[in-house]
């Protein structure tokens, strides 16, 4: 008896009318995943699937991988510049030329009167490394501020200092492969074969060891 079924209902797999698979990288978290991005006739994203011949991620994909296609008709997500002349009043419709026009002009203004310095930028980790290349030279070359970091420094900081204290260095002192030569693994404070990272999970699971 399933939870007061008698007869489990048949698994239907949505048609999502894909009509090309592209290829990409996941880029929300550092894993990188190899991922196929499943687009309808009018070249909107509908769905994911993982690249089975992908070394990474050998054909898996973690939630946020396999419903990342839905973050493109997410409720809220933004789709045009607007801008607002004050903190307190709303936000107005604008057009791209406008809306970078008056960043840089707000970026010179802020420039000028305290110092090159006075702008920062932060960047993200969901960028590949031309991209981050390319933002570098823009912001210490062209824009001219030497207060540019990214966050994947700020959200590494606090791993490294614990790297350095336990196993003093500033990395982690394994890497995947390690997983399915060691005999013996011991984890503290996460259970990582059943709340474990996507990668880690199937690791476990390819030495067939069985959700703990
Ligand atoms: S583990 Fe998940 S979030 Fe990270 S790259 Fe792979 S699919 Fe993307």
């Amino acid at each position: 008896m399933l939870f007061g079924r008698a007869r489990k209902n048949p698994i239907r797999i949505a048609n999502k009318a894909v009509a090309e698979w592209k290829y990409a990288t996941c880029g929300y978290c550092s894993v990188g995943c190899s991922i196929e991005v499943g687009v309808d006739a009018r070249g909107s994203p509908v769905t994911t699937r993982g690249v089975g011949g992908a070394e990474v991620n050998r054909g898996k994909l973690c939630i946020k991988g396999l419903t990342q296609a839905q973050i493109f008709a997410a409720p809220g997500r933004g789709s045009a510049p607007k801008v607002r002349e004050r903190i307190f009043e709303d936000w107005q419709p604008t057009d791209w030329d406008a809306a970078l026009d008056r960043v840089a002009d707000e970026f010179k203004r802020v420039q000028a009167r305290y110092g090159r310095d006075a702008v920062a930028v932060i960047s993200t980790g969901q960028m590949m490394t031309e991209e981050f290349y390319t933002l570098g030279k823009l912001v210490r070359g062209v824009i001219g501020t030497n207060n540019y970091d990214g966050n994947t420094t700020l959200c590494m900081a606090s791993a490294v200092a614990g790297y350095k204290r336990l196993f003093g260095s500033d990395g982690p002192p394994g890497c995947y492969g390690d997983f399915e030569h060691t005999q013996c693994l011991l984890a503290f404070g996460s259970n990582l074969q059943r709340d474990g990272h996507a990668r880690v999970v199937l690791l476990f699971r390819s030495a067939g060891l069985p959700p703990a």
